[in-house]
């Protein structure tokens, strides 16, 4: 059973937030700012952030040029305007906050692979040019296929290449452990190995519950808001099903001597990527070939897909250069029919703050600044 000390201490907190990934860390720094003396607790299930946030590619972009003609397709152009802004500026609000250095900020530029059956977009690219305009005050795509050669692509796959100035890339490991020594500096308290198992309301606000896994009993967690931020894992938190799992497959190489390229890639209207680590080529994607395994919270490997990756390394990426793969894993996204994040009160104490659709590392500070609005 629990102490008289810590029931006093450890059960009652001005806001509680659920999931220590980016979101949780950026809703956790704004109420820093917003009421610095507000005692503010995350409840984490791993034992570190283990959600998307620390499994992902590390690209600082904001979509490429096949993914924002397909959203202007399914979404509308203002729409998705919309999100290439809110994301362009949520990468330099995260650089502003951790710093560029603390999180291995390089901007070596963005590519898109272009294959025989997408050419066709390459007359899209002065109409998109013109439409992103306001927000880069240049034009944002180019052409720069001498670089397909100088790249090592097979340019019997790869018949066009699109450049693009403004894409950057982080070191995720350092971004995340930055961002929790920071958060913690400034008096937010994170627990670990908690998985909330409910919430509800209560007079006093919103209860979330926890198994205490020494005690081998149930406790109860009470703030005045609890913000969810668990990202597609809703299990058992709210019965509205807004958003939909989609697990990413990674695999990282050994370093490569002598690797002829340097920045980030994408191809596919965003289901592959791949950039440089270093010396190392992370690939990552590939969940259009198999959507329905993949609509799953469950950290396991693919192997239909990792095959297709490695597949992929071999003929287009590194045509005659041998590789060995040192790293896979898996991780969790969410998503949305809409690509919109969700940001909503599920009742008065509660609110849901989560899916940024595959793009959290860009969108999580902006959604998080937006979601303080909840409050008023
Ligand atoms: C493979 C992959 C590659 C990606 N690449 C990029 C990229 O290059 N650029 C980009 O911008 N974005 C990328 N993303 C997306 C980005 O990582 C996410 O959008 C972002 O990290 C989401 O942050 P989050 O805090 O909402 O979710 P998460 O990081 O998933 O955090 C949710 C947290 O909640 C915790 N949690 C869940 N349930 C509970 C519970 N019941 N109780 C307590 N804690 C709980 C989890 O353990 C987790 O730590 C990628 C994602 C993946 C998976």
């Amino acid at each position: 059973m629990l102490s008289f000390w810590e029931k006093n201490s450890f059960l009652e907190y001005d806001y509680l937030i659920i999931g220590s990934g980016l979101m949780g860390l950026h809703i956790a720094y704004e109420l820093t700012e917003r009421e610095p003396n507000a005692k503010i607790v995350i409840l984490e299930r791993g034992i570190f952030p283990s959600g998307a946030s620390t499994k992902n590619a590390g690209f600082a972009c904001f979509g490429s040029l096949t993914e924002i003609i397909s959203d202007f397709n399914l979404n509308g152009v203002e729409q998705t305007i919309e999100i290439v802004k809110e994301r362009y500026e949520g990468i330099g609000l995260l650089c502003d906050r951790l710093g560029k250095e603390n999180i291995g900020y390089e901007v070596h530029g963005g590519y898109e692979l272009i294959f025989e059956k997408d050419l066709g977009v390459l007359d899209k690219i002065e109409e998109v040019n013109c439409r992103l305009f306001p927000i880069f005050k240049k034009n944002i795509f180019e052409l720069n296929n001498e670089k397909i050669i100088q790249f090592g692509f097979d340019p019997n796959e790869v018949k066009a290449l699109i450049y693009n100035s403004f894409e950057g890339q982080i070191d995720t490991g350092k971004m995340m452990e930055t961002f929790v020594k920071l958060v913690t500096s400034k008096g937010v308290q994170i627990l670990t190995g908690c998985e909330v198992l409910s919430i509800k309301e209560s007079p006093r606000g919103g209860v979330a519950t926890v198994e205490h896994k020494v005690l081998k009993e149930s406790i109860d967690f009470t703030a005045r808001k609890v913000f969810v931020c668990t990202n597609a894992c809703m299990d058992n938190l709210s019965d509205v099903e807004i958003v939909r799992p989609g697990r990413g497959q990674v695999l990282i190489t050994k370093p490569i001597a002598h690797l002829p390229f340097e920045g980030v890639f994408h191809f596919d209207a965003g289901y592959y990527y791949f950039r440089n680590y270093q010396q190392r080529v992370l690939l990552g994607g590939g969940r259009n070939i198999d959507f329905e395994k993949e609509e799953s919270t469950d950290f396991e490997y693919n192997e239909k897909i990792l095959d297709n990756l490695k597949s992929i390394l071999t003929k287009v990426i590194l045509p005659g250069i041998q590789f060995e793969i040192e790293d896979e894993w898996s991780g969790i996204m969410g998503f949305t029919a809409d690509k919109k994040s969700i940001i909503q009160s599920q009742s008065e104490h509660v609110k849901l703050v989560m899916s940024c659709n595959g793009m959290g590392v860009a969108l999580t500070g902006i959604i998080a600044k937006k979601a303080l609005s909840l409050l008023d």
